[in-house]
């Protein structure tokens, strides 16, 4: 499939990988946004949030958890970290797969733009 993020879980693409297990994979932005801004993504192929169901409630969970656990491992869970799933083109959803951002390392403002 033609798509990024399946070639880098598949390694064609080299990463900065920072974890991995059977459901997803961790890596590094490759134009980080804050000090901190990495990408947990699900091995699954799905391409929005609108195309996720109940099926994938578990492992949307196994996401939004591993991302915590990474704030806490980078020391920023107290001064405060930013989750985003952009969904489509409208809110900047550039690759079609889909990818929680877990941003911080600096003051992050409200509201987004
Ligand atoms: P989106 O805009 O779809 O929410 O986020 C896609 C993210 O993927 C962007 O922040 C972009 O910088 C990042 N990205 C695009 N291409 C690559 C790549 O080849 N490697 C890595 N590590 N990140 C990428
Ligand atoms: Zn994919």
């Amino acid at each position: 499939m033609d798509c990024l993020f399946c070639q880098i879980i598949e390694g064609k693409i080299p990463s900065d990988l920072l974890y991995q297990d059977d459901q997803i994979v961790i890596f590094s932005d490759i134009n980080p946004q804050a000090p901190i801004h990495k990408l947990i993504v699900p091995r699954k192929h799905i391409a929005t949030m609108n195309d996720a169901t109940a099926e994938d409630a578990a492992l949307i969970g196994h996401m939004v958890l591993s991302a915590q656990k990474l704030a806490k491992q980078l020391s920023i869970a107290e001064e405060g970290y930013r989750l985003v799933w952009n969904t489509n083109k409208g809110a900047g959803q550039a690759v079609f797969h889909i990818h929680l951002h877990l941003l911080g390392g600096r003051v992050l403002h409200w509201p987004p733009g």
